[in-house]
């Protein structure tokens, strides 16, 4: 058979991949050489991806109450229920939570439905644990949420910095990429991460700082910037605004509080100001905090300074983790954003949008966050909640809160393609399509457009996100703009709305694929239009604000909110293992996949260990304010005295007593609302001990 072009439905690296069907229900899997993200590599996970697509654990049909129900049945209560929470109580009684494993044109098509005809902006999605803080800090110093690098960058950089990314396991193709470029041409590598993760085992340097205190060390580095002369004195003065404040708060803040030794501090610094080709790649270690915008703007600061933006081998790049984070976003799937970069509080930017949709309403203020909306739903504000491709009670922080809240409202609908601990507590159950059944396009870290290509047929009476969102805007009175016959109907009319983005000075512009045959469509990366080839934003010194300059911010250094002391005397690392991907829905299918690590874990630094009485491989009991969790022990100095490490995947299903989310604390940035993921305090003691 025909090897089929697509996409692999894990990390934000987006590598194109080569699908064979082998007719009895298998696929076969090859990396794509031609694809621009990956050029035919692939990490363990998506070479394993033939041994997750089976049938096991699917939903294969409606379910209403727990039992099997008719789709017409299961649409009509749906439908019926979300239109009378708003008649009784308004729009903003009813909310989505979407996914960054959604594909685009699902996205569109919910965003369009609660933005433009239910009239409130309660759509957000999981993506919020995972970027929003970068999309605030672009927003703030760039206006508008643009990424300004590639990963070409990558490969002519002559310095990395990695910032609170751990690329070798959570985009390991990346990781590889970036390991060719050191052999080929000597790049440098910074890691900078209170853990030693096995990125390390490519740094020339790593600085493991004290939790949260990246904001020092990038005022630090503008600091240095400023006094060795590295500053773009033409830039900063013909693009920049903020400069002098952003430079006088970083002069008053302290280098000591990253806790670093002074030798290692100032090689750092040394490189950083000398290096002009240096790229600083951050992702949830600066994203997962509560200061997480301002951690994101003193990164920018820098960057802007020195007019290291937007040019071959230079700039600030924030990797996504999901596969589709980058899309939605792009499709404004969060609750403070409208499609195509528009902006819900620009009046201009919302009658656009209305008029291209000829929608009854536009939302006019944002909508309800991730951890708003599930505090609402507890809380009788939300009457009719949709999840979509996600499991919250999982994996938001506080996660027994979480599970309260969903099964004390009135009315969930959950799709999704296996049982989770989400859909167990789900007045409805809808059956989704998975990766290899579904088509539509996906946005990965880099900006790029790649299609994912049915491969397999839709298993049971399995349906395709957008139909079914589609299907219940039919019923709820507004089948004429929502009536697509496919994902490529809904492809080109988003494509078609962000030429009114265009026209509206966003270079959020695809207009010219609209027309483009879809079922060809090759990756491409926006920008599109001849002005941007290359890809690259801001290194013509343009802004997307009113004035058209850079903001540089002064930021103040702030520590994680939960401090440490007798009672929890541990900081509580979270986060990814090579081989898994988020609860493990679909990389637990895999036999391959398990072997490498096969229980939750907690990795604990030898001498708190001896404190402790913790032997290795026995078990501890972790307690936050929150709740607890029993893990097997790990002892390792790869964490620092008073820090332990645990990886977030494991469920109700897979480990019970392991869920991780339970410890952690609903604490958000104020800014993007991101919560605090990486900085709950805990106490351990040996399980079993009194
Ligand atoms: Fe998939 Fe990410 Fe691995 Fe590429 S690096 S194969 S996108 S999981």
């Amino acid at each position: 058979m025909t090897a089929i072009r697509t996409t692999c439905p894990y990390c934000g690296t987006g590598c194109g991949l080569l699908v064979t069907p082998d007719g009895k229900g298998g696929i076969a899997v090859k990396g794509d050489p031609a694809h621009p993200a990956n050029l035919g590599r692939l990490c363990s996970k998506g070479t394993a991806l033939a041994e997750t697509v089976g049938l096991a654990g699917r939903i294969l049909a409606p379910q209403v109450g727990g039992q099997p129900a008719t789709w017409d049945s299961a649409l009509d209560l749906v439908a019926d229920r979300f239109r009378r929470a708003i008649a009784d109580h308004g729009p903003d009684s009813v909310a989505f939570y979407l996914s960054g494993q959604m594909l685009t044109e699902d996205y569109y098509v919910a965003n369009k439905l609660m933005k433009g005809f239910i009239g409130s902006a309660n759509v957000d999605t999981n993506s919020r644990l995972c970027m929003a803080s970068s999309v605030a800090g672009h927003r703030r110093a760039f206006g508008s949420d643009t990424v300004p690098g590639t990963y070409e960058d990558l490969d002519c950089a002559d310095l990395v910095v990695l910032v609170g990314s751990n690329l070798a396991w959570c985009h390991p193709v990346l990781y590889q990429r970036l390991a060719a470029a050191k052999v080929a041409r000597g790049t440098r590598v910074v890691v900078v991460d209170p853990r030693r993760t096995a990125t390390c085992d490519l740094a020339d340097l790593h600085l493991p700082l004290a939790p949260g205190s990246d904001a020092a060390l990038f005022n630090a580095a503008l600091v240095v910037l400023a006094d060795r002369g590295a500053v773009d004195a033409r830039f900063v003065a013909d693009h920049v605004t903020g400069f002098g404040a952003a430079l006088a708060e970083a002069r008053a803040s302290d280098p000591a509080l990253t806790g670093l030794p002074e030798a290692d501090l100032a090689t750092f610094l040394d490189w950083f100001s000398s290096t002009e080709k240096t790229v600083t790649v951050y992702s949830q270690g600066i994203n997962q905090s509560s200061s997480g915008t301002d951690k994101v703007n003193a990164i920018l600061n820098c960057h802007l300074a020195s007019g290291r933006i937007g040019r071959a081998g230079m700039g600030p790049f924030s990797v996504t983790g999901q596969p589709n984070a980058m899309g939605g976003r792009e499709v404004g799937g969060l609750a403070n954003m409208l499609a195509c970069h528009l902006d819900i509080e620009n009046p201009a930017h919302r009658a656009a949008v209305q008029g291209f949709w000829a929608s009854p309403t536009i939302a006019d203020k944002p909508g309800l966050k991730a951890v708003d909306m599930f505090s609402a739903a507890g809380s009788g504000r939300i009457r009719a909640l949709w999840i979509i491709h996600t499991n919250p009670a999982v994996s938001m922080p506080d996660a027994d809160r979480v599970a309260q809240a969903i099964r004390a409202c009135d009315f969930v609908v959950v799709s999704d393609i296996t049982a989770t601990d989400t859909t167990r507590l789900a007045d409805v159950v809808l059956p989704a399509t998975a990766w290899g059944e579904k088509s539509g396009t996906v946005t990965n870290s880099d900006r790029l457009i790649s299609r994912q290509r049915r491969a397999l047929p839709a298993p049971g009476q399995a349906r395709d996100d957008w139909r079914m969102i589609a299907d219940v805007a039919a019923r709820m009175g507004w089948g004429e703009a929502f009536a697509w016959p496919d994902a490529g109907a809904i492809f080109a009319e988003y494509a078609a709305l962000s030429g009114v983005a265009g026209g509206l000075g966003r270079d959020f512009d695809i207009s010219g694929l609209h027309q483009a045959d879809y079922d060809a469509l090759p990756p491409t990366r926006w920008p599109v239009s001849a002005a941007k080839q290359g890809g690259r934003f801001f290194g013509d010194g343009r802004f997307y604000t009113p004035d058209a300059r850079a903001r540089m911010l002064p930021i103040t250094p702030r520590l994680p909110e939960a401090r440490t002391g007798n009672r929890y005397p541990f900081r509580l690392n979270t986060g990814r293992i090579r081989d898994q991907w988020h609860t493990m829905t679909r990389t637990a299918l895999s036999p391959r996949l398990s072997q490498h690590i096969a229980e939750p874990f907690v990795e604990v630094h030898p001498e708190d260990a001896r404190d402790l009485g913790l032997a290795p491989a026995t078990l501890a009991r972790v307690t936050s304010p929150e709740g607890s969790a029993i893990l097997r022990v790990s002892i390792t100095d790869a964490v620092q005295r008073g820090q332990v490490f645990v990886p977030m995947h494991w469920t109700g299903d897979t480990a019970p007593s392991g869920r991780i989310d339970t410890l952690v604390a609903g604490v958000i940035d104020p800014v993007s609302g991101q919560p605090e993921s990486k900085a709950a305090v805990v106490a351990l003691q040996p399980f079993g001990a009194a």
